[in-house]
């Protein structure tokens, strides 16, 4: 991946939060923050690239649509995407002269388990890192974005709210994404979401189940009948 300037800004087999990061931090400054997944005919037939699919997938459809951009070579996928031909095809040759040993000296791509898990493992030495090949060459356009926030109300191990000094607000729960993440304000990697909020949302529901029984047992008495119904249809 390239900014305009057709550098690389970061290792691109990290997980897309720290990716992102790294994309608000090369942007900080300029007046665009966009990006762009090159790859060569060979490499996107055999994996794809964004939502173009492998081969035998169909790639006419986005050419019609402007999602993918091509050049017979590198500088007129350069001058296609308005970015400097220079700058991209230094990159590529600089990449190209370490990917044949599967070696990425400037960020390390490839270099945890984690990283060449999502890689090819089919390409050695390095799963996550291969020489660019011949052209023609392919581009998609990437810009930062969002998938939730992290960053919420702090709440304790049945989802009830706690004030900046811990204590319990009563009666006011909350899970999912509104919530101060337990990761810790990061995104180790997909799952980092979804995981916490349907496990504590099951935790907060059975624990708010459980309160609505003690509410039925012993605070009904005096409520007017409709009251009643509602608090039991709640419980249940
Ligand atoms: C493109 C994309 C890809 C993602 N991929 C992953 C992934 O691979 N793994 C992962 O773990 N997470 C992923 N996420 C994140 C995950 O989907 C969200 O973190 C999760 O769905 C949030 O769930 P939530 O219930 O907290 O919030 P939401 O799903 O946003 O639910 C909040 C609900 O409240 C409603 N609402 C808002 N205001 C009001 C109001 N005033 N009154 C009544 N209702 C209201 C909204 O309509 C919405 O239905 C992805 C997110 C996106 C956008």
């Amino acid at each position: 991946m390239v900014n305009a300037s057709g550098e690389r800004i970061a290792n691109e087999a990290i997980n897309y939060h720290d990716f992102i990061a790294e994309m608000l931090r090369d942007s900080s400054g300029r007046t665009s923050a966009e990006f762009y997944l090159v790859t060569s005919h060979k490499h996107l037939r055999a994996y794809g690239l964004g939502r173009v699919p492998a081969a035998p997938g169909r790639i006419t459809p986005f050419f019609r649509n402007g999602y993918l951009q091509k050049g017979e070579t590198l500088a007129e996928l350069a001058d296609k995407l308005n970015i400097n031909a220079r700058g991209l095809i230094e990159t590529v040759e600089a990449h190209n002269a370490q990917a044949h040993f599967g070696s990425d000296p400037v960020f390390k791509k490839g270099g945890t388990a984690f990283e060449r898990a999502a890689g090819d493992p089919s390409n050695k030495p390095n799963p996550c890192v291969a020489p660019l090949g011949t052209g023609p060459f392919y581009a998609i356009r990437i810009i930062p974005g969002d998938i939730g926030t992290f960053a919420g109300v702090s709440v304790d191990e049945t989802g009830r709210v706690l004030t900046e000094d811990g204590t319990v607000i009563q009666g006011l729960f909350a899970v999912g994404t509104v919530t101060s993440s337990i990761m810790g304000g990061t995104y180790p990697a997909a799952g980092a979401m979804l995981g916490p909020a349907l496990t504590f949302g099951y935790l907060t529901a059975k624990s708010i189940a459980g309160q609505m029984d003690d509410v039925t047992a012993t605070q009904l008495d005096g409520l007017e009948p409709s009251e009643t119904e509602t608090c039991k249809n709640a419980a249940e």
